[in-house]
């Protein structure tokens, strides 16, 4: 039987402060959370090989008195918590009285502090938990804490570091995660004698996340700002088009603390659903403020997991204020024109101009073959009634078409030269005239069969059909929650196989809610009677199984399902790129586009329309300076 001893003091001491610090960038977090809780405005954070070698943190908070000085460095000595009761509330950073005593059990700790009502300060020093000095020093309000030669006495633990680079890239991470969740502290991260993290602390967090996460992000981030049942969100999530390829630029403070929720995370993400491309991810500063004793901060030891007892009221809140900032900051991106090379012509003189205009080899001008319209190779959609498909409901033509056809009539009228004119003639007519009552949307033209131009103020846009219509449908299904329906006359079995049959035939709920009419047929195939009316017949097979296919994919939840075969009825039945469409049809498209502010992005995130200012064309035809 091997016998049971109690460990000495000093190894559990040296076992309890592996809980605690686990690298430098543990004694940083902990160091840093001590002097935003003493109150500090300025905080400077000095490390030398990453901090292994050398940590030194200065602040200009509120000091330790010299008697605390050496209670400070004991376990469990916290000026943070009296009672049990507290750790309800607690707002303090810190509270479990341990960083300062792990530090020292593993370290060799030196300790300036000072408080505005004493005349001196004192100097300390502690290594591996022994104490060597305590003396009286003459030095500024607050607390410098210098950490050397971390683990000098674990050699084991020394191998888990990594290299400097790392654990000094970790370090920096820290101070930045502080940074941008205290825009009011001025912080600065000097690595190896070089600056290379600053700001301002001038409480604004705009000013911080420049600082920080540089210009051209600074620039793509729009405020959300909302307080929904006692959650109050605020911060700055970035267009959907900035979305980055990773999860990198992301960042959840939970009542000042940076935590990882999947909840926060999850309620951005989906406010970004149907905006951002898929595979892409917001990037977002937040800062997520809740009653104290509704969420449980203390369920890991590096404190950023936490546990709410509402999730449902956190995602609901965190979800509306960044769809709202979308929704509401939210501008077209503009299209870059490139500079243009720099004119040879600009800056010389005419007679210089002659000379090299006659140098010029000379152009052979062809002559522009006429354009050929091509008919879409696809049989033409063409509903029972014979209307295109694309001249459904949405696209009829509107109150604003008819008092144009009004007004031109009149204008016919009016000139008393003009013969009464032929239809086609009109609807010519029609086409010069600037169209809507919202009477700045002009069409201009289509390029490729594919993007409509058009003119509305000082901006051209250029649309994708395509996208435009497919995103128009999507909001107008997702919107109708039951779709209008059309019964297939002869209907139609697919067959599916394994997973996917399965789980169609347990969703099959879900789809007749939206318009479809579908059966279990046994035998691995569904029984397809009736599809959302904006179909075709022909696509009512592949729409079925691509729904299949969505249904089938891991772990998503129903709304994401439910968008994922929306996206595809919408996608089929819109327009194409490339098919021919008239003029009233762009222009409406237009319109719909340019009034709503819901039709930036396709379903799967492509961006609907470009932007082209007035005064950029005429800067990049020297019209102006
Ligand atoms: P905790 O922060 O959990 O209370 P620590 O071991 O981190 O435990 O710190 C112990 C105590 O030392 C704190 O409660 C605080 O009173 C004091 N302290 C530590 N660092 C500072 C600082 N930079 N400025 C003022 N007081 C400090
Ligand atoms: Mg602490």
């Amino acid at each position: 039987m091997p016998k049971i001893n109690v460990l000495p003091k000093s190894i559990a001491e040296l076992i309890a402060a592996g809980e605690v610090v686990e690298r430098p960038a543990s004694i940083v977090k902990e160091a840093v959370e001590n002097a935003i809780d003493a109150g500090a405005s300025h905080i400077t954070v000095e490390i030398q090989r990453g901090g292994i070698s050398y940590i030194r943190i200065t602040d200009d908070g509120c000091g330790i008195a010299a008697d605390d000085v050496p209670k400070a460095f004991l376990r469990h000595a916290t000026s943070k918590i009296g009672k049990a009761c507290d750790l309800d509330q607690i707002s303090t950073l810190g509270f479990r009285g341990e960083a300062l005593a792990a530090t020292c059990a593993v370290s060799k700790v030196e300790m300036f502090t000072k408080t505005a009502e004493e005349d001196f300060g004192t100097h300390y020093k502690i290594e591996g938990g022994e104490e060597i000095l305590h003396e009286e020093v003459g030095c500024p309000d607050g607390t410098t804490l210098i950490v050397r030669d971390l683990f000098y006495n674990t050699p084991a633990r020394m191998k888990f570091l990594k290299k400097d680079v790392s654990e000094g890239t970790t370090v920096s991470a820290i101070i930045e995660r502080q940074a941008l969740s205290n825009p009011q502290i001025a912080f600065k991260l000097i690595r190896d004698g070089k600056q290379t993290l600053s700001t301002s602390g001038d409480g604004k967090l705009t000013g911080a996340v420049y600082s920080i996460l540089g210009r051209e992000i600074s620039n793509t981030l729009i405020p959300a700002d909302l307080t929904l049942d006692g959650v109050t969100v605020s911060g700055l999530v970035c267009k959907p088009v900035a979305c980055r390829a990773s999860r990198a630029y992301q960042f959840t403070f939970l009542n000042g603390r940076y935590v990882q929720s999947g909840t926060i995370t999850a309620a951005t993400e989906q406010a970004y659903k149907n905006s951002a491309m898929v595979g892409k991810f917001p990037v977002f500063v937040l800062n997520v403020k809740i009653p104290f004793e509704t969420v449980d901060v203390n369920v890991h030891p590096a404190k950023t997991q936490v546990r709410f007892s509402d999730e449902k009221r956190v995602f609901t809140a965190v979800y509306n204020a960044v769809k709202n900032a979308i929704l509401s900051g939210d501008t077209r991106p503009q299209l870059e024109i490139n500079k243009p090379k720099t004119n040879t012509f600009l800056h010389m003189t005419t007679e210089q101009y002659r000379q090299t205009a006659v140098n010029l080899p000379a152009q052979e001008i062809k002559p522009q073959p006429k354009e050929v319209i091509k008919t879409p190779s696809e049989p033409s959609r063409l509903k029972s009634d014979n209307t295109p498909f694309f001249l459904r409901d949405e696209f009829k033509p509107n109150v604003t078409q008819k008092k144009i056809a009004v007004d031109i009539e009149k204008t016919a009228e009016e000139n008393k030269e003009t013969p009464v004119k032929t239809q086609p003639e009109l609807q010519e007519k029609t086409q010069e005239r600037e169209y809507s009552p919202k009477d700045e949307i002009k069409l201009v033209g289509e390029a490729f069969n594919t993007y409509i131009i058009v003119q509305k103020g000082d901006t051209i846009f250029l649309i994708d059909k395509h996208a435009a219509h497919e995103r128009i449908l999507f909001n107008k299904l997702k919107e109708n929650h039951v779709a209008e329906s059309q019964s297939l006359l002869v209907p139609i079995t697919v067959k599916l196989i394994g997973d996917e049959y399965t789980a169609m035939v347990s969703n099959i709920s879900l789809l007749n809610d939206y318009g479809f009419e579908v059966e279990d047929f046994g035998n691995e195939s569904v029984m397809v009677r009736a599809i959302p009316a904006m179909l075709s017949k022909e696509d009512a097979e592949s729409v079925i199984v691509e729904a299949a296919g969505s249904l089938t994919a891991k772990g998503s939840v129903d709304l994401d399902r439910i968008d994922d075969i929306l996206h595809s009825v919408a996608c089929k039945a819109a327009i194409k790129a490339g098919y021919i469409t008239s003029d009233v049809e762009k222009l409406n498209l237009a319109i719909k586009v340019l009034d709503d502010k819901d039709v930036m992005y396709c379903p799967h995130g492509r961006p609907v329309a470009f932007e082209i200012k007035k005064y950029n064309l005429e800067k990049h035809f020297g019209r102006i300076q």
